[in-house]
């Protein structure tokens, strides 16, 4: 198997490691209760996505 020659300095790495970072999610409002909702997701309040019922929210189940 071929090995690397060197060792890779740590300011190398720490270069290339720049471009690890996270990324916040994309939110868009809701077109049915207006929360801000993460885009191409079922609403987490209203539970609704194109239009269609997906979920039961927590609140119409408890009350
Ligand atoms: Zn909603």
């Amino acid at each position: 198997m071929p090995l690397p020659k060197r060792r890779h300095s740590s300011t190398r790495q720490a270069k290339r490691r720049t471009h690890y970072k996270l990324t916040s999610p994309t939110l868009t409002t809701c077109k049915r209760c207006g929360a801000a909702a993460r885009a191409h997701h079922i609403c987490s309040s209203c539970g609704y996505y194109n239009g269609r019922q997906w979920l039961t929210p927590k609140a119409e189940v408890n009350g």
